[in-house]
């Protein structure tokens, strides 16, 4: 049985609620993004029953396998993983409703062209590298207002916010330093008051370290690991080398 999945998913909850009580968070302004990479849909279908409809995969072709089974449940597709540009049609094709890992205003033009042919819109977070070691993708701290501003000219796709992932460590004042950076492009951003962009969206947080990203205002955590168990696939293979497959 997997009745492991709905367990998890409260203890899940009992941390989030925590965590908005002590660090003086609304709890309806933080949602819980499941993330299923390595998860067969039978998981995510019971995942979902949850009440819980934000899922998000990190390479296309696992959206694309998973896209069908999971058609008869209600839900809302997020793509957290590096996007190549010739993958970009079936993003939309597999009905993806925000984008989190928008880096490059190379992937955000060619994103704009293939929305303005198919007459549609587009989600976009903003992707920042907030750790260095962590992946190697995510635009620099430091060109993410410019970044921003590329993105905000192109008008099919609708800039909600920042993602990051934070650094993988025991050590909390460095984990804690890139959620707070995040927080503080946003802040920037917001002040720049660029036509057309909303910075309400902060995705940060992931199994270990969620309590620290809503500390510093997180909307979305995603969380994979806590919920559906270990996965047999370094991460290494979804956010570098293997991203180039
Ligand atoms: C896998 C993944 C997560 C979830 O990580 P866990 O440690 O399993 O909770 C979050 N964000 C991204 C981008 C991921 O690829």
């Amino acid at each position: 049985m997997d009745s492991y999945i709905l367990e998890n998913i409260k203890l899940i909850e009992d941390r989030m609620a925590k965590a908005c009580k002590e660090f003086n968070r609304d709890a309806k302004e933080v949602k819980l993004l499941m993330a299923t990479k390595t998860v067969d849909p039978e998981k995510i279908k019971l995942a979902l029953s949850s009440g819980h409809t934000l899922i998000a995969e990190n390479r296309i072709q696992e959206l694309k396998e998973k896209f069908l089974p999971l058609q008869e449940i209600n839900h809302i597709n997020h793509f957290i993983g590096h996007l190549q540009t010739n993958k970009i049609k079936e993003l939309l094709r597999y009905e993806v409703t925000c984008l989190h890992s928008v880096d490059r205003v190379d992937l955000a033009e060619k994103l704009q062209a293939r929305l303005e042919r198919e007459n549609k819109t587009l989600e976009v977070l903003l992707q920042v590298n907030t750790s260095k070691e962590e992946s190697k993708f995510g635009v620099d701290p430091m060109d993410a207002i410019s970044l921003c501003r590329s993105v905000a000219a192109l008008r099919n796709l609708k800039i909600k916010g920042l993602m990051t992932i934070g650094l993988f460590s025991d050590d909390k004042v460095k984990v804690e330093a890139c959620f707070k950076r995040l927080a503080s492009i946003r802040d920037q951003i917001k002040e720049a008051q660029i036509p057309g962009v909303e910075m309400n969206e902060l995705s940060m947080g992931m199994s270990g370290d969620l309590e620290l990203a809503i500390k510093h205002g997180a909307t979305i955590i995603r969380v994979g690991t806590a919920i559906f168990g270990k996965r047999s696939t370094p991460d290494s293979f979804y956010w570098n080398e293997g991203a180039k497959l």
